[in-house]
């Protein structure tokens, strides 16, 4: 396969071909994206149980839960709207110095580069559960079921540690091939880096000490990535087996409150396997979508254009009722 001339940092790196078509595994590819995810997992984990075993000690401060609350704000906007709703589906078209900024906050969540991100999300789109699919809890990548336990495992944590990669030249071509994006994806460990040092300075500046300084680092940067992340990790495990099917999507994707309250809207997962493309996710009565009502927000000031909406009449037709619960 010829491969574009825009691979860069992974440029070296080669994953071997599977049967299945866009999926790769093992080879240094897949070596590099396992190092590469253990190496953010250890840095959100640790983190989050040193910020616990400080507060346990010590207690907590109110600098460290305003490091918590500003910042699982903002980096949350940086994996709602930025990693799911712009740069996997598209949902809207933003200011370019704002498409900058949500690059660079979705890489401080830790959850890998954005591109690779979005990337795998196509993927999980393109085949949802089935074959190919990275993460289903119900069939591995190659297709074959899983019993539940082993398939929630998968789905929630197994997957990144697979040696399965995309492979961009299939499912990234648009990703890949934009410039900012690219960029800021092939150097996200600078701004990890960078997401750990204005959470210190956070506590430097408003508690006055390196004490202060190190608590709000964790809090800020560690605690909300550890939030967001397993509520992400939710989204492909949780609301893929527990919720209500809204819409017969042909998948077990599920709508799922739970997931909602963790990732500011994405829990309603179902509906979004319906309406990929829609920047609101939470399009039935009382599903609250706070991801979705920033971005028409943003709309409105004029910051963000082309926004995707579903017709109300489509929404009616297609919805189905006719699907609960745990599957
Ligand atoms: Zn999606
Ligand atoms: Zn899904």
């Amino acid at each position: 396969m010829t491969r574009p001339a825009y691979f860069l940092t992974d440029g070296w790196a080669h994953g071997k071909p599977t049967s299945v078509p866009g999926m790769l595994q093992g080879g240094s590819l897949g070596a590099l994206r396992t190092v590469s995810n253990a190496v953010q997992q250890a840095i959100v984990h640790l983190g989050t149980l040193a910020a616990f075993w400080l507060a346990w000690r010590d207690g907590i401060s109110w600098v460290d839960v305003s490091a918590l609350a500003v910042f699982y704000a903002i980096v949350g906007m940086g994996v709602s709207l930025g990693l799911h709703r712009l740069f996997s589906h598209q949902s809207f078209r933003p200011q370019p110095w704002l498409h900058a900024l949500l690059a660079v906050l979705a890489s401080m969540a830790m959850q890998g580069s954005p591109a690779r991100w979005a990337t795998d999300h196509q993927r999980h789109h393109a085949c949802s559960d089935r074959t190919g699919d990275p993460h289903s809890p119900i069939v591995d990548p190659f297709g074959r079921p899983m019993s539940k336990w082993r398939g929630l495992y998968h789905a929630h944590w197994g997957w990144m540690f697979n040696g399965v990669v995309t492979d961009k030249a299939v499912y990234g071509q648009a990703i890949w091939g934009n410039r900012v994006l690219r960029l800021v994806s092939n150097t996200h460990y600078l701004w990890i880096a960078l997401v750990l040092m204005l959470a210190w300075t956070w506590g430097k500046v408003l508690g006055g000490s390196d004490r202060a300084a190190l608590s709000a680092m964790l809090w800020g940067a560690c605690v909300p990535a550890f939030l967001l992340m397993h509520g992400v990790l939710s989204a492909t495990s949780i609301a893929h087996c527990i919720g209500r099917q809204d819409f017969a999507t042909g998948d077990a994707s599920r709508n799922n409150w739970f997931v909602v309250l963790l990732t500011f809207g994405d829990g309603w997962h179902n509906t979004h396997h319906m309406f990929p493309r829609s920047a609101r996710h939470g399009l039935l009565r009382g599903h609250i979508d706070i991801a979705g009502r920033l971005i028409e927000l943003l709309e409105k000031v004029g910051l963000v254009s082309g926004v995707v909406r579903v017709p109300e009449r489509l929404i009616q037709t297609s919805v189905s009722r006719g699907v609960s619960d745990a599957g």
